[in-house]
């Protein structure tokens, strides 16, 4: 399979990678994919589901392999039933890569352009935000302040370290603290200013 173009949508749980993953996706040509929505697809009953679970439900991540290997089913299955067209589309990547090791593990399904990172200066804002997810969508993942707290040091202690392994001028730092739609407009003229530095 070629490799297809990617942008990130990066920051800690909270921080509105979803939100602003979303309402991207709806106004640009970018196609949203998250490893947290497509994990919370699979039938919590298989094997894979269980799986899954048993490391999302404390808050700890998926084994680097486990998630490349169905991140990369799912993006062929998008790419056998012409959803997504490798030669012409742009991913917008929202939860993936979240190690360092994944960062090599995905080069060759993806091919990573820019990153937009969704800064939040104060920790109890992504606790709150998490706790009210938690009562909108019923993700258990959310309500409980030990997983929150488990997946805060999971994001400190390996996700962050993410950007360390991509070159500093294709990222753009983005303040999360903002209303949604002031990050929203933040991440659009990020997003607007690579389109132009990349023609
Ligand atoms: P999210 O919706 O992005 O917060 O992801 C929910 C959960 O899915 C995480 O807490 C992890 O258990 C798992 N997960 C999502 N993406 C990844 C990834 N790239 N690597 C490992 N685990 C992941």
């Amino acid at each position: 399979m070629a490799q297809i173009s990617a942008v990130l949508i990066f920051g800690a749980p909270g921080s509105g990678k979803g939100t602003v993953g979303a309402k991207l996706a709806a106004t640009t040509a970018l196609k949203h994919l998250s490893t947290g929505d497509i994990f919370r697809g699979i039938a919590p009953s298989s094997e894979s589901g269980k799986l899954l679970a048993s490391y999302s439900s404390k808050g700890l991540l998926v084994p680097d392999e486990a998630t490349v290997e169905i991140f990369g089913r799912y993006v062929e299955g998008l790419v056998n039933t012409n959803k997504l067209n490798p030669a012409k589309d742009t991913l917008l990547l929202d939860g993936i890569p979240r190690t360092v090791a994944q960062v090599d593990l995905i080069k060759p399904i993806v091919d990573v352009k820019h990153i937009f990172v969704l800064d939040i200066k104060d920790e109890a804002t992504i606790v709150a935000r998490l706790l009210n997810r938690a009562k909108i969508e019923g993700r258990k993942d959310d309500a409980d302040e030990n997983v929150i707290k488990n997946r805060l040091n999971v994001y400190k202690e390996s996700t962050a370290k993410v950007l360390e392994k991509y070159d500093p001028s294709i990222i753009s730092h983005i303040t999360g603290d903002n209303t949604p739609d002031e990050v929203f407009l933040d991440v659009l003229k990020a997003y607007v200013d690579f389109t132009k530095s990349a023609k």
